[in-house]
C-alpha cells in the first residue's frame, strides 16, 4: 500500500517550488543583415539547474508520483548525457530521495560536479549506447525507479499549454513585430521539446513551421526521412544534450516540418560566435539551433520574406569551458571551426 501522505506532500513540494520560480527570458537578437526578420532565443539557461531539463525533470517527477511509481525512499535512476541528471538530482534532493545518474564517461566535468552538489551519485559507462541497459539493471538490482526520460519526455509534459515552453514562447512574442513565428528551430535529445512545440503549434492552429536540427552521429534525421525505427549509431554525438545513437521513443517525427543536418564544427563555431552577440557563453547545442535559425533567416532574406524565427538557448557555456571553449580540445575532437566562423561572418555581413 502506497504512503499517500508522503506522495501528497511530495507533489505539493514540487508545486511550491514551481510557485517560487520565474519564467525564462525571450532574448531578441539584433542582426541588421536581416531586415524585417527577427531572431529570438528562449533562454533556458537561467533555470535553477541551468538548462531546459529543469522543466523536464519537474514533469517527470510529477508524472512518476502521480502514477504511483515514486514513493517514500524510492531510489531514482536516470540515463542521461548530464543535463537531465543535474535537474533530476535537484528535485530528488527536494523530496529527500536517493538519485543515481548513469552517464557516458565523457560527460562534462561541471555537470558531474553539479549532480554531486545536489547529493546525486554518478555511474559511468563507456559509451552513450550503454546507458539504457545499465540503468535498467541498476533499477532492478536496487528496486528503484528508472525515470527513462527518452521514453517519457513527450508524454510527461503537457503539450496543450499550461505554461509549457511553447505556450511561454508564444505569449512572450505577443508584442513583437511578427508575433507568430514563421519558424521555431530546435534540436533533439529526447525529442520531448520538439514534440511539445510541434503539437502545441497544431493544437493552437498557428501558421508556424518546426525545423529540427540534428548533429553528426545522430539517427533522428534518417529516421525522419525513412521511418526505420531500428536505426543504430555506433558513436555518441559530440554535441552534448542532442543527437542520439538510437531512435528515441519521445522523438515524434510527424510534428516536424523539416530537418537539417548541422556539422559539429558549425555548431561549435556558432556557439562561440554567439558570445559576440550575447556577451556570454552558450552550450554547443545552442550553436546547432542558432546555425539552423541563421540558415532559415538567410533563406527568407533571399526570398524577400519578412517574419520571425525563434530558437532555444538550452544551457550556458560555463559548463563547457574545458571542451567547446578550449581551443586544443576543439582542434582534437571537433576539427577546424574557422571556415564555419567565416561563413557566419559572411551571412551576417550587411
Ligand atoms: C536535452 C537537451 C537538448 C534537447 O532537448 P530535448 O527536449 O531532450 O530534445 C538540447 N540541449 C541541451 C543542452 C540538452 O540538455
Amino acid at each position: 500500500m502506497m504512503n499517500s501522505t508522503w506522495v501528497k506532500n511530495a507533489i505539493s513540494e514540487i508545486n511550491a517550488d514551481y510557485q517560487r520560480s520565474a519564467d525564462t527570458h525571450l532574448i531578441r537578437l539584433s542582426l541588421p543583415a536581416f531586415p524585417g526578420i527577427q531572431l529570438y532565443l528562449k533562454d533556458e539557461s537561467t533555470h535553477p539547474t541551468g538548462s531546459l531539463k529543469h522543466r523536464l525533470a519537474r514533469s517527470l517527477f510529477l508524472y512518476g508520483l502521480c502514477n504511483g511509481w515514486i514513493q517514500e525512499g524510492t531510489t531514482i535512476i536516470e540515463s542521461s548525457s548530464g543535463s537531465t541528471a543535474v535537474s533530476e538530482a535537484y528535485f530528488a534532493r527536494l523530496l529527500g530521495l536517493p538519485f543515481i545518474a548513469v552517464m557516458p564517461a565523457c560527460t562534462a566535468k561541471r555537470k558531474i560536479e553539479q549532480i554531486e552538489f545536489y547529493g546525486g551519485r554518478c555511474h559511468f559507462v563507456e559509451s552513450a549506447c550503454e546507458i539504457y541497459a545499465a540503468s535498467e539493471k541498476l533499477a532492478r538490482e536496487l528496486n528503484g525507479h528508472y525515470m527513462d526520460q527518452f521514453t517519457y519526455a513527450e508524454r510527461a509534459t503537457d503539450w496543450r499549454g499550461n505554461n509549457n515552453i511553447a505556450d511561454s514562447i508564444f505569449r512572450q512574442m505577443s508584442h513583437e513585430p511578427n508575433p507568430v513565428p514563421s519558424w521555431v528551430v530546435m534540436s533533439a535529445g529526447t525529442g520531448g521539446t520538439s514534440a511539445t512545440i510541434g503539437r502545441y503549434i497544431r493544437c493552437q492552429g498557428y501558421n508556424t513551421q518546426l525545423l529540427v536540427v540534428d548533429p553528426e552521429n545522430s539517427v533522428f534525421l534518417d529516421y525522419w526521412q525513412h521511418r526505420d525505427a531500428s536505426l543504430r549509431g555506433s558513436v555518441g554525438s559530440k554535441i552534448e544534450g542532442i543527437g542520439r545513437p538510437r531512435v528515441e521513443p519521445s522523438f515524434i517525427p510527424d510534428v516536424v516540418d523539416d530537418m537539417l543536418r548541422v556539422p559539429d564544427a558549425a555548431s561549435v563555431a556558432t556557439a562561440q560566435w554567439l558570445e559576440t552577440q550575447l556577451g556570454r557563453k552558450v552550450g554547443a547545442s545552442t550553436g546547432t539551433n542558432m546555425w539552423g535559425a541563421l540558415q532559415l533567416a538567410a533563406q527568407m532574406r533571399a526570398e524577400g520574406k519578412s517574419g520571425s524565427i525563434v530558437t532555444l538557448l538550452c544551457d550556458s557555456g560555463e559548463r563547457y569551458l574545458d571542451t567547446y571553449y578550449n581551443a586544443q580540445w576543439v582542434a582534437n575532437n571537433i576539427g577546424d571551426i574557422a571556415p564555419w566562423r567565416r561563413e557566419i561572418e559572411q551571412l551576417i555581413a550587411q
